[in-house]
């Protein structure tokens, strides 16, 4: 009887016991936290099997898409910034205040979600050309949402510059009577209407600058791993988008693990490689005997800039090496993932992934490598995942072929 069923079968009782501590090897479940920001942060680090297995390194992924506002990295950082925005008395939860962001697109899904959790209203520009399902969820999420036409962030027209203007607008809005008055140019009617009825203040959260931004990985990401690895770990990998990841966790890191390696993985088009590699940030145009910026023309989102921002510039003598990757080898290491561990991430984690191989190769068998899976490849399906095509039944890939794709 059920009495029966509920009373510990002595052998199910060791297995599930043994199942549990196996899962839980030191800490148990997490307990109980308030709201959706307390579930962002103390992601998991797993050992990513296939590369660690093909390298003989331990190659460990940080499960940042499983932070649980947004469900990316950029949930730590959208969270600092909202915080010491609120310390500094710029934003009162509650008020319906604005929150003004340009991003390719994790920022504002983040600040958008903690925006409502916290009652503040998300304005959100980002590039056109970014995968659809990252403004249709920030409209789900009640964001007005600007797509801007792609634009090197170095432009006046980009999508960083509009969200500034529209904060500065919006400030202005509340002082005088009419920002057009003022000779502030904002982009549309629409958006004029829209800063008529915004009630409250404007906030300009600017990840690129914000130096809250690595402050969220200094400290959350950076001891997380220090304590996940108890100290022992050979290189850390990672893209920059603004910098604040690499910058964050290379500043807590460093000075704790001696002998550390820091590496920028960055893809096609973006300046950084050459700017870490050999100081400078313009590719040299032998043939039109120019310097120029590179425009950064990859199909991967969310990292490779042009320019060195306030975040990539706090930790940027930090970054002892790195590494191009190509959009092929980014793809072809996205379906590896899928077909060997069944592990589902977007395009940066794919780049980061790659890097991290390279690394291993370059430091020999026996080292440990940790780099960051930022989001999930749900978040990409219409563009990069187009691109990269269905796994289907493939399980014969060889890493060679991802490494000469
Ligand atoms: N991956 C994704 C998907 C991102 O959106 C971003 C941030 N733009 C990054 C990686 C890079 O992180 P960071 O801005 O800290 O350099």
């Amino acid at each position: 009887g059920l009495e029966q069923r509920l009373r510990p079968q002595k052998k199910d009782d060791d297995t599930a016991e043994a199942s549990r501590s196996r899962l839980n090897a030191r800490t148990g479940p997490p307990a109980i936290v308030e709201g959706v920001e307390g579930c962002i942060g103390n992601t998991p680090l797993f050992r990513i099997k296939s590369l660690s297995d093909a390298t003989g390194c331990e190659i460990l992924g940080k499960a940042e898409f499983l932070n649980g506002a947004g469900q990316s990295s950029k949930d730590r950082v959208a969270l600092s910034m909202i915080q010491i925005a609120e310390e500094k008395g710029i934003l009162t939860p509650g008020t319906g205040d604005t929150i003004y962001e340009g991003t390719s697109g994790s920022t504002g899904i983040s600040l958008a979600a903690l925006a409502r959790a916290k009652g503040y209203l998300a304005h959100i520009c980002m590039p056109s050309d970014q995968a659809i399902e990252k403004s249709n969820l920030l409209l789900k999420l009640g964001a007005i949402v600007d797509r801007v036409p792609p634009a090197p962030i170095v432009e006046k027209e980009n999508f960083v510059n509009r969200a500034r203007a529209l904060a500065h607008a919006h400030t202005l809005s509340s002082t005088t009577p009419s920002p057009v008055e003022s000779g502030v140019s904002t982009p549309d009617t629409a958006e004029m209407e829209g800063l008529r009825t915004a009630r409250g203040r404007g906030y300009f959260a600017d990840q690129f600058e914000n130096e809250a931004n690595w402050r969220a990985h200094y400290d959350g990401t950076g001891p997380e791993l220090y304590a996940q690895c108890e100290g022992r770990l050979d290189a850390f990998v990672a893209g920059a988008g603004t910098g604040g990841t690499i910058s964050g966790v290379a500043l807590y890191l460093k000075p704790r693990i001696p002998g550390l390696t820091v590496v920028l993985a960055d893809p096609q088009g973006s300046g950084l490689y050459n700017r870490v590699r050999y100081g400078v940030m313009f590719d040299i145009k032998e043939r039109e005997g120019t310097r120029r910026r590179p425009q950064v023309d990859t199909i991967v989102e969310g990292i490779g800039i042009n320019r060195v921002t306030a975040n990539f510039e706090a930790g940027k003598e930090l970054v002892d090496d790195a590494v191009r990757v190509t959009d092929a080898q980014a793809l072809a290491m996205a379906r590896w993932l899928v077909e060997k561990d069944g592990i589902f991430i977007g395009s940066s984690s794919a780049v980061n992934c790659f890097a991290a191989v390279k690394t291993a190769m370059k430091l020999g068998p026996g080292h440990r490598i940790v780099t960051v899976l930022s989001d999930s490849g749900s978040r990409h399906l219409s563009r990069f995942w187009a691109k990269a095509g269905d796994v289907g039944g493939a399980t014969d890939t060889k890493l060679e072929d991802v490494l000469n794709a």
